[in-house]
């Protein structure tokens, strides 16, 4: 029966109409994939384009077939395009269709994980089991779905800091006084957001010891336990070390075996961030390198990089689950939830981090792990490792281009060989990415202004490596003509 009264119901009138709308922009979509490779990787967003996102709020409505024909042509080719197989500036993964559909499975369930007793929330512990036992943590395990490593790594070290200064801390506050100033300690590679997490923790960041390197990129086992020696005989207290299992700019694995046994020796929390490399787990080929992992006190790890999950799915593991609870939960609340109804099934998501209301990211993961199972991801990723080791073998054949990094994992620095070189390479990547032909980044790997190849994503095959090497070449010799007048 249609309402008489004014309906203020956002479903359709028509739902038959909404129907094959809806079947249209799916066909979108998934023409957008199949055809992908065909598109320019991504094109400047023209003046009037930016424009036409300057509007007043709308008051009234436009039709649903105007909005999508404006997606179509106003914002999807002007994406940075990390779905395109030749999309390899940063670490992203390229999506896939099924963890599109399940989005959208999600979108239209529009569960809030938050907490309460529904299926919604076995889905997410399904993924916490999962990653424990990929991980050999204990039974006392937890974690969950959170935003992105950063997140991830912040609530790293906010446990880390609980566990520190004792559960107290979060009524009394960080700074009690008399107490010894915490220090914690990652290698000078880590990510810039271990650094931020220290400053959100209001620990500040002078007291993130940023430890040397040694050649391979890892962090320098003795200049740790000779950092921490200092701190502690100038009266300060060391409580975390920071691990990465691939680093974002060369992909190194730091060494997690050694960094563990000192973290035990000195009673430090071991925090891994994994965002990057740690499900090489489900490679036989990848994770001989992240030996060490298991030892960890907690885990930050992204689904959403080698793991080809649709944005955002990051995730954080923490050995015991107590300490979770002890950092997040709010005893009053938890320890009064119901024993039966939608009010049972304590602990909750927001018990275990900061998040109340929280979407469905697990459906994506939980579809994307069922549907193409753990042992093709694996070979994903191993393959994306097989395409770094492919191109760092081709440049060899360019007399121009000069490796500039060890290949550990998936990562290539190289660059142009050229007088100002800096200035070049950071114009020969600019003019990639605007050629639409690839793109890659710009980095600084010890001093030098490189060029950087990040292979994630699950649609690149070696045809693109010869497309990026020439187009690099014919790029440089072009620009390093008008620069120098000579190749240098
Ligand atoms: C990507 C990345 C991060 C940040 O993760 P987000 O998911 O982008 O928040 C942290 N550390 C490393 C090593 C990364 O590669």
């Amino acid at each position: 029966m249609p309402p008489t009264s004014p309906n203020t119901s956002l479903d359709p009138t028509d739902w038959r109409a909404l129907r094959q709308q809806g079947h249209r922009m799916l066909d979108d979509m998934f023409d957008y994939m199949e055809n992908i490779r065909q598109r320019p990787v991504w094109q400047p967003i023209a003046p009037e384009q930016r424009q036409a996102f300057r509007e007043p709020l709308p008051r009234s409505a436009i039709p649903l077939e105007q909005a999508h024909a404006r997606y179509m042509t106003e914002v999807l080719p002007f994406a940075s395009a990390n779905s395109h197989p030749r999309f390899v500036g940063w670490v992203q993964g390229g999506g896939s269709p099924v963890g599109m559909l399940a989005e959208m499975l999600a979108a239209g369930l529009n569960a809030n994980l938050g907490g309460r007793d529904q299926m919604p929330l076995e889905v997410e512990r399904q993924i916490v089991h999962w990653m424990r036992d990929l991980f050999q943590f204990p039974d006392t395990a937890s974690g969950l779905f959170v935003t992105g490593s950063s997140t991830a790594n912040l609530m790293g070290v906010l446990v880390a800091r609980t566990r520190a200064l004792g559960a107290d801390s979060r009524f009394k506050g960080v700074n009690p006084p008399g107490a010894a100033p915490l220090v914690a300690y990652a290698a000078s590679t880590a990510h810039s957001c271990i650094t931020k997490a220290m400053d959100i923790n209001g620990l500040g960041t002078q007291a993130l010891r940023m430890v040397p390197v040694n050649d391979q990129d890892q962090m320098d086992i003795e200049s740790l336990a000779q950092l921490i020696a200092a701190d502690k005989a100038a009266g300060l207290q060391p409580f975390l070390v920071v691990g990465t299992a691939g680093t974002v700019n060369t992909g190194a694995m730091d060494d997690l075996v050694s960094i563990a046994a000192i973290a035990r020796q000195e009673s430090l929390w071991f925090h891994v961030d994994g965002a990057l490399g740690a499900l090489g787990m489900l490679s036989p080929t990848i994770a001989p390198l992240l030996k060490g992992i298991e030892l960890a006190d907690s885990l930050a790890l992204d689904f959403h990089k080698w793991g080809q999950v649709p944005y955002d799915a990051g995730f954080f593991l923490v050995r015991d689950e107590l300490d979770q609870l002890n950092t997040f939960a709010s005893p009053t609340a938890y320890l009064a939830r119901h024993e039966r109804g939608l009010g049972a099934g304590s602990p909750w998501p927001c018990d275990l981090g900061f998040d109340l209301s929280r979407s469905f990211r697990a459906l994506k993961t939980w579809f994307t792990l069922m549907c193409y199972g753990t042992d093709q991801l694996g070979a994903v990723m191993a393959h994306t490792c097989a395409l770094a080791q492919t191109m760092k073998q081709r440049l060899q054949a360019y007399p121009d281009l000069e490796l500039m990094a060890p290949v550990a994992l998936n990562i290539v620095c190289f660059r142009f060989r050229c007088d100002n070189a800096d200035a070049v390479n950071a114009e020969i990547v600019a003019d990639l990415q605007e050629s639409g032909i690839a793109v890659p980044s710009v980095t600084t790997v010890h001093g030098h202004t490189v060029i950087r190849a990040a292979f994630v994503n699950h649609r690149t095959v070696e045809a693109d490596i010869d497309l990026l090497l020439e187009a690099t070449q014919a790029m440089g010799q072009a620009r390093c003509q008008r620069h120098c007048g000579n190749k240098g």
